[in-house]
């Protein structure tokens, strides 16, 4: 990477290369899937499926950016007609964050988080973090997030410090708000826990895509946090996410898709879309032995409290 480049240019540098990489890999997964699905016909999408009952909420989504600038009406539409009542979408820049404002103010079952994510991690100015104020107060406006830790994509542990840092910093402007948070937390879990035992124990949110063991999911949960579940759980190599999904008393847990990335089966390695979101409930349902109509009724109402939604 060019040595001249200023410490923001070289960000969104890294930040897209990041994105690269992503878009790479899912392209990989992509056609291996499709090799998979080949000549098979009978996929149904969810928003050809009956909605009767259904009213889902798509706890976390990334529908500002460029994936969605072709279709996000009809993307919206789509999620409407699977059972999709209501889209909580994070920013994960401070532009991302602007658009996500933006959102939420012109749709009326679209919800925002603003947050920088971690693989994003900067040195915020007070100017910046006076931003997050002025944004909390906007409409539909609900949450911090997305914010946490993420050591999968970064090796470099003096940028680890600096995510920790700014985790820190936006666990105390989320409580200085009043707001929950969202949080990412990919191969970090032992700092995840430490901070959030000490500097965010005052703290209340949601652990999205939650990837740790039962035990931490049990910690985790007497802490008060909120267990979100995504795409993966559909995976063959779900690992140890199913026995989670059935242990976890029902009245923490949430569905979501992290679109555009970890579509479900048999969409995997697609464009994900919150419609998908559907699928996983679904998956979630089979696997605790209830009904779907009664996982999203459970799983909406978790919404509603955790992030106040009221719609
Ligand atoms: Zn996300």
């Amino acid at each position: 990477m060019a040595e001249n480049l200023d410490p923001g240019a070289r960000a969104a540098a890294e930040q897209k290369a990041r994105k690269a990489a992503r878009d790479a890999a899912r392209q990989d997964e992509s056609s291996e899937i499709n090799k998979i699905t080949a000549g098979k016909s009978d996929i149904i999408p969810p928003w050809e499926m009956d909605a009767t009952g259904i009213a889902l909420v798509d706890t976390h989504a990334h529908i500002d950016g460029e994936d969605f600038d072709g279709d996000r009406e009809e993307m919206l539409a789509r999620a409407k007609q699977a059972g999709v009542v209501a889209v909580i979408t994070f920013g994960d820049t401070m532009e991302s964050s602007a658009r996500v404002v933006k959102l939420a103010a012109s749709h009326e079952n679209v919800f925002g988080g603003v947050g920088v994510h971690p693989e994003n991690a900067f040195p915020l100015t007070q100017a910046e973090e006076d931003n997050f104020s002025v944004w909390a107060k906007e409409k539909n406006i609900v949450a911090i997030g997305e914010i946490g830790l993420d050591y999968y994509w970064e090796k470099d542990e003096d940028k680890r410090k600096l995510q920790r840092k700014m985790f820190v910093r936006q666990l105390a402007l989320a409580r200085g708000l009043d707001l929950p948070v969202c949080i990412h937390d990919r191969e970090a879990h032992g700092d995840l826990m430490s901070i959030l035992k000490t500097e965010g124990r005052k703290n209340r949110g949601v652990i999205h895509c939650f990837s740790g063991s039962w035990e931490m999911a049990k910690e985790l949960l007497k802490l008060g946090w909120y267990l979100g579940v995504d795409g993966p759980l559909t995976y063959k190599n779900a690992a140890k996410l199913p026995e989670i999904v059935q242990k976890m008393p029902a009245d923490r847990l949430l569905v979501e898709t992290d679109c555009p990335y970890l579509s479900p089966l048999p969409y995997r390695g697609k464009r994900n879309e919150p419609a998908y979101v559907r699928i996983t409930a679904e998956c979630a349902a089979k696997i605790r032995g209830e009904s779907l109509a009664e996982l999203s009724e459970q799983t909406t109402e978790n919404a509603c409290a955790v992030y106040g939604l009221n719609f």
